[in-house]
Order: C-alpha cells, then sequence, then structure tokens
C-alpha cells in the first residue's frame, strides 16, 4: 500500500464518526492517545511492546513503505525526562510505576523465602529507558551454541549476528587519554591452568546422547559447536563496530579514583585488560561502552534511537497507555497452523482491538510475552485448563527456561579523600557544580556510568581440584535428574559443561561501581562515607525457572519464578566468587590500599557458612533475565522457529530477550537490539 492509499484508509477510517475525529489526536510524533482510531486502522503488523526490539523491528518494518505498523505500549513516551536522560540517574526510575512495571520473584526458596525485585521497563523504550547503560557483547562461541540448537538454520551464530550488532550502533571510541591509563598495555593470557573438564562429563554426556537419540541433535555436534573457535570474520579495525546505527555506543569521560587501582589488581592477578572486548573475544577486564551519547550528554535508548526519527512517517504509529490482553484468532490455514487476526487491548478499563492482517509480533519481553501467549491460549494445556483457557496451540515450553544472571555484591568503604559517586551524596558543593557542569556542557560525573567490567572462567580463579570436584557434583546431579529433564535442558547442559573447559567463555563477571548503589547492598550508607562495590555475577547458572499466569485477568501479575541456586553447581560458583573477591581482589594491591573497611558483609565474616548466609539476603538479578521463548526447535521444547515464528503459528512471531535459548556473558540490550535488527530482516524477506 502506498503512502498516500495508506493515508486515505486512515481517514475514511476516522470519518467513521466526527465525534471519534475529534479525539483522534494522531499528534506530531506519531504518539497516538485515542484508542477508537487505532482500532479504527488496518496495520499490516501489530507490534506488541514498545521497548527494546519492539521499537527497534517497528522502525525497521516501517521502512517498507506500503506496509503499516501499529505498536501497542503499554506504558507512556517521556522524552527530555531527566531520570531516564541523565547518564549517572540510572537506577533512579526503578521501583517508580511511572516507568517500571515493579515486578518480584515468587519466594526463593535457597534465599529463605527472599522476593528478589524484578524491574523491567513500562515507558516507551521498554527497559532500554531504565537500564544502567552497559552496552556490551558476549562470547561468540555462545552464539554458536544458539545456532547447534537450531541445526545451524536461521545463522543464529556469531557471524549471523554481527551484522546486526553493527548495524543498531553509532560507536565513539573512547579519547585515547581515557583507555585505562595507567593499565598494563601487555596482552597477557591470564589463564595457564587447563584441564579437560569434558572427560569427568563424560557420564552426562553418554545419558543425553540416549535422551537426545530420537531427535536431530546428538552429543558430537553439542560438543563440537561449544569448543568452536572458526567462525570468525575479518580482524580490520571496523571490522566490529557500527558508525551510523541509531543506538548511541560510547565510553565514559569521567573515572573515579578507584579505576585505575583496580585494574592494576586484577591486572596483577592474572586478569588481562582486553582492548577489543566487542570483537566476541570477551575475556579479560575491560572499558565497557555504554548506551549513552556522549556528544548530546544523554541516555541513548529504543525511543530517540528507533523511534523518535521515524515520528512522522504515518506508517508507523504507537499507541501508549494500553495494555494487549490477548491475540484473537481467524480459523486456522490449510496446514493446521494457528492464524491471528487482531490483538485486544485495554485502555483505562476499557477493551479495543487493533487488525493485523500480516502478523502479530510480541515484544512485551522476557514476562509479558509468555503471559500474553498463555492468555491467548498458548502454553502447556495443564497450566491452561485449570484456569479454564482452552488451548489454541499446545506448546509446553512457553514460559519455561527461565535463565539469569543472579549477582551478590561486596561492598568496602574507601579511604577518605578519594573521588568516587558518592561525592554527589556527601558534598552539597561538589553536587550543586557537577550539575552546573552537565547543564553547560553535558558531561562530567553526570554523565558517567558504570565504566570496569571483566569477565572470565572458573580457571581465573580456581584450582584445577576445586573444578573438577565443582564438575562431579554437577554430573551427577545432571545424570541423577537426565530422565526429568525437557530434551532442550539435556542439550543445554552438554553445552554448559562443554564451556567449563573453552576457557574462551566467561562464566563469571565481576562488575567495580565506585560509589555506593542500593542495588544489592544490604546496609544502608553511612554520611561522609565513600564506598567501592564489587559485584559476582554468574553467568551460565544450571537453575532453570518459569513464569507463568496463575489467572485469566490479564492486569494480574504472572508468577516469576526464576529459583535462583537450584542447582549446586550455582551456589557453589558464586560462593567461590564471592570468596575471590573478599579474599584475593580486595587484599590485592594496590587496590587494597584504597579499602578502609570490609562493609557487606563485615569483617567478621570469613566462613563458607557466613558467606552463604550473606548471600541468601544479597542475592539480586543482574536484570536480564531471559529464554521464556526460547528459539530452539519445538520437539526440544522451544517457543520459536529460527524465523522467530511461534511454533503451530502462521504469523505470530516473538521478538524480544525472551528467545535467547541460553544465557551470554553479557549485558543484554546489545544483544536484544541485534535481534531486534535480525527479526525484521528475516521478516522483510518472507512478505
Ligand atoms: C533496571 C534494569 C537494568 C538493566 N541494566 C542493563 C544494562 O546495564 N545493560 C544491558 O545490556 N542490559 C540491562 N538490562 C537488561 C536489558 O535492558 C533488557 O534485557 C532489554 O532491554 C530487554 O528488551 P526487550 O525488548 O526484551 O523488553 P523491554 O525493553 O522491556 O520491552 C518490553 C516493552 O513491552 C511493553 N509491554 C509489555 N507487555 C505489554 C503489553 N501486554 N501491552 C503493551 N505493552 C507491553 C513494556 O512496557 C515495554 O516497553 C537492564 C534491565 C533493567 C530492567
Amino acid at each position: 500500500m502506498t503512502v498516500l492509499s495508506f493515508r486515505s484508509v486512515l481517514w475514511s477510517c476516522l470519518g467513521v464518526s466526527f465525534l471519534k475525529l475529534a479525539h483522534a489526536r494522531l499528534e506530531e510524533r506519531g504518539i497516538v492517545t485515542s484508542p477508537e482510531a487505532f482500532e479504527a486502522m488496518n496495520f499490516d503488523f501489530v507490534i506488541v511492546g514498545g521497548g527494546t526490539a519492539g521499537l527497534t523491528v517497528a522502525a525497521r518494518l516501517a521502512e517498507e513503505e506500503g506496509w503499516t505498523v501499529g505498536v501497542i505500549e503499554a506504558g507512556q513516551y517521556r522524552p527530555n525526562d531527566a531520570i531516564i536522560d541523565v547518564p549517572k540517574n540510572f537506577g533512579t526510575a526503578v521501583g517508580n510505576a511511572n516507568y517500571d512495571w515493579i515486578y518480584t520473584t515468587v519466594p526463593q526458596t535457597n534465599l529463605n523465602g527472599k522476593q528478589v525485585r524484578h524491574p523491567r521497563g513500562k515507558v516507551l523504550g521498554g527497559s532500554s529507558a531504565i537500564n544502567f547503560e552497559i552496552f556490551n557483547r558476549p562470547a561468540k562461541g555462545e552464539f554458536s551454541g544458539w545456532s547447534a540448537l537450531n541445526l545451524g538454520l536461521g545463522s543464529w551464530s556469531w557471524s549471523g549476528l554481527l551484522p546486526y550488532f553493527k548495524k543498531s550502533e553509532t560507536y565513539k571510541p573512547p579519547r585515547p587519554e581515557d583507555v585505562f591509563p595507567l593499565a598494563s598495555t601487555t596482552r597477557r593470557r591470564a589463564f595457564q591452568r587447563r584441564q579437560n573438564t569434558t572427560e569427568a562429563a563424560d557420564a552426562f554426556f553418554t545419558a543425553a546422547d540416549s535422551a537426545l537419540g530420537p531427535t536431530a541433535l546428538n552429543v558430537d555436534d553439542l560438543l563440537a559447536a561449544a569448543s568452536d573457535g572458526s567462525d570468525t570474520v575479518s580482524k580490520r579495525d571496523d571490522a566490529y563496530h557500527g558508525s551510523s546505527g541509531p543506538v548511541h555506543a560510547s565510553h565514559n569521560e569521567w573515572y573515579s579514583d578507584l579505576a585505575n587501582p583496580y585494574i592494576l589488581s586484577m591486572n596483577n592477578l592474572g586478569v588481562s585488560t582486553n582492548f577489543n572486548p566487542d570483537s566476541g573475544d570477551n575475556v579479560g577486564i575491560y572499558n565497557t561502552p555504554a548506551s549513552v551519547d556522549r556528544d548530546a550528554g544523554v541516555r541513548s535508548y529504543a525511543a530517540p534511537a528507533y523511534y523518535a526519527p521515524n515520528a512522522g512517517k504515518t506508517n508507523f504509529l504507537v499507541l501508549t497507555g494500553a495494555q494487549a490482553t490477548k491475540i484473537n484468532w481467524k480459523s486456522s490455514d490449510d496446514n493446521g497452523l494457528a492464524v491471528a487476526e487482531s490483538v485486544s487491548f485495554v485502555v483505562n478499563g476499557v477493551s479495543y482491538s487493533a487488525k493485523a492482517s500480516k502478523e502479530v509480533i510480541l515484544s512485551g519481553g522476557v514476562f509479558n510475552t509468555p503471559q500474553l501467549l498463555e492468555l491467548s491460549g498458548v502454553g502447556n494445556p495443564s497450566i491452561l485448563n485449570p484456569l479454564g483457557i482452552t488451548t489454541k496451540i499446545n506448546l509446553p515450553g512457553v514460559g519455561e527456561n527461565l535463565q539469569d544472571h543472579p549477582y551478590v555484591s561486596l561492598s568496602f568503604t574507601v579511604k577518605p579523600g578519594y573521588h568516587t559517586w558518592d561525592e554527589l551524596r556527601n558534598n552539597a558543593t561538589f553536587a550543586a557544580q557537577a550539575a552546573a557542569q552537565y547543564a553547560a556542557t553535558k558531561d562530567g560525573i553526570l554523565a558517567s556510568n558504570v565504566g570496569v567490567l571483566s569477565f572470565f572462567p572458573l580457571q581465573s580463579f580456581l584450582s584445577t581440584s576445586k573444578i573438577l570436584s565443582i564438575v562431579s557434583t554437577l554430573v551427577s546431579d545432571l545424570v541423577s535428574s537426565t530422565s526429568s529433564m525437557s530434551l532442550l535442558r539435556i542439550a543445554q547442559s552438554v553445552l554448559q559443561l562443554a564451556w567449563l573447559s573453552n576457557q574462551s567463555i566467561p562464566q563469571v563477571e565481576i562488575v567495580m561501581i565506585p560509589g555506593f548503589n542500593p542495588t544489592g547492598t544490604v546496609t544502608a550508607p553511612a554520611a561522609g562515607t565513600n564506598y567501592m562495590i564489587l559485584t559476582a555475577a554468574l553467568q551460565h547458572p544450571f537453575s532453570r525457572g518459569t513464569v507463568h499466569i496463575t489467572s485469566t485477568d490479564p492486569l494480574t501479575k504472572p508468577a516469576i519464578d526464576p529459583k535462583y541456586l537450584s542447582n549446586a553447581f550455582d551456589k557453589t560458583v558464586l560462593l567461590e566468587a564471592v570468596k575471590y573477591i573478599r579474599n584475593t581482589i580486595a587484599t590485592s594491591a594496590p587496590i587494597s590500599n584504597f579499602i578502609a573497611t570490609f562493609n557487606d558483609p563485615p569483617a567478621s565474616s570469613t566462613s563458607d557458612a557466613q558467606y552463604e548466609d550473606y548471600m541468601k539476603v544479597a542475592l539480586e538479578s543482574l536484570k536480564h533475565p531471559v529464554g521464556t521463548s526460547a528459539l530452539a526447535p519445538k520437539e526440544l521444547g522451544g517457543v520459536v522457529s529460527p524465523q522467530l515464528l511461534v511454533h503451530g503459528s502462521k504469523n505470530i512471531r516473538v521478538v524480544d530477550a525472551g528467545i535467547f535459548p541460553m544465557h551470554i556473558s553479557a549485558h543484554a540490550q546489545c544483544t536484544t537490539y541485534a535481534i531486534g535488527e535480525k527479526a525484521a530482516d528475516i521478516i522483510k524477506a518472507s512478505w
């Protein structure tokens, strides 16, 4: 359809009622405030969720002039909002209902019943508007695992995703003076100790081979994928970064006084500085890019990146303040595939529906997409039947396979006289000067965020005998539970076990936060005190959780159960990482010279039992839940095909972080944008 004919349809629809027309403010910037006007449209694509991936795929589909794209977003459009825009304000939207869905988990059995907070963005731009702005990429070998699970179909490998990482970003390299000053420039391989943990895992591989027997997957192929280092691209300087994409990525220009000594301590411990972490080799300590438009000094997120530049387009409309409640069906096609024809949504308690002549795209995120699928009859009949929901597609994988990065933070008080973020809290004059600087030049401490990350395998901080003992317990657990595991989980466990010997697949991330951070810290900050926080996060937990509806009321939150630390491997590795921070990093010069006291846990905590007790109180989510609409074959328990179509449907796709079939050693947004970009090309090629 041409833009002209689209406009005529638009106006004839609006002409149905003069009253409706009066209310139908198709405002400048493409935001529709009238649900009646939105309902009157005939969209080609209806996208549920104007978040990170949703706006990405919407904007790219709207590049096709003949296609009409309608986005239903529960939150509001909030341009020029300092809570979102000022980089250092990251975290302040969490818990505020104007920005956040404010989810919490069900009580966690292994955390003494603790309910873990799970913020999710409820605003145009979704979680990209409220996240902590870290903008990094995983190890390329992790995508070999995604690819292997999907039998190589759809190119979900590193080389199949790299073009989309690049397409989504405009990358600004660090200024020469900001590249980890004082850090070693010698690229040393950090981890010399090697052992073959796959031999110890043989008992499980045998059990897995027999369980996977009837499927097209086999253990040999999975093991080959787990050690795959061949998926490379040319190493030209610009081979990895994009220069004209919608999301701006840049590096800090303000660093705390803790950055250099901390980096040096890590270098001294054998953790090398990695100067090209976006290359698919992310092991080491590095200066992470952030989703910050450095020239403007503001957060770069999906709304300004993908929506605002296209807001004038008449074929790209966004309805805010509207929550999608159900997919509506027409008769199945000749192949028995379910066909969606519209999406119901509710605004201020009134129900409407939006017509989709081509596709319904679900981009509501890792919790809300499975919720909408289940409300629409797509899922496990044993969950749907008791609620009186008729099963339209029997798909037991919906809402399963929830994976997250659990973390534990340790805080240390810092000796007086060093610059950290705490000065903004402790020193009113400094805070006023920082605000004035930011207002004038959009830089300085208020334009900064977390800059220093490190990722490493177990071999970097555990002895060979400790690793083999961890693997041996893990293998026994897996062998004894193989018969109750889904095939997807069995295949994932083969990959994850093999990754334990592949030292280019990080298992732990440690984040250095230069100042008190309310998330994940137990004790409130003392007046006039500065802090350093070191956070250990598991990258590839073996625990798996779920998200499922408990009611047919679409406004009732689903039950989120990550089952944190339900696998002994997760608890042991997190405990060892906590001990590594406390006993090794914090006691290594030069950073040890900056530390005044051990704060959380206190100096009196020294035993494993005390650390475990602390972990149960302090454990939080790094806010990277993924996997609940897994990209994997239906026979394994997956939810979407390599084309991102919901198995058993003709025209429903999922495009959000829920499709990650396995977790990655990176924060989730970069990969989620890449998924949105790739999805758009898949969809364009299919019509
Ligand atoms: C507090 C926080 C900090 C984080 N920090 C980082 C970080 O530093 N770096 C990083 O890489 N990642 C980070 N993440 C994770 C990352 O931001 C997310 O994984 C990613 O943005 C998810 O994208 P998505 O498209 O799957 O979902 P979202 O971006 O959350 O988008 C979903 C959208 O759908 C809307 N929606 C949902 N249901 C409905 C419905 N029924 N009807 C209408 N609209 C609906 C939501 O309101 C939302 O706008 C963080 C996340 C949070 C919450």
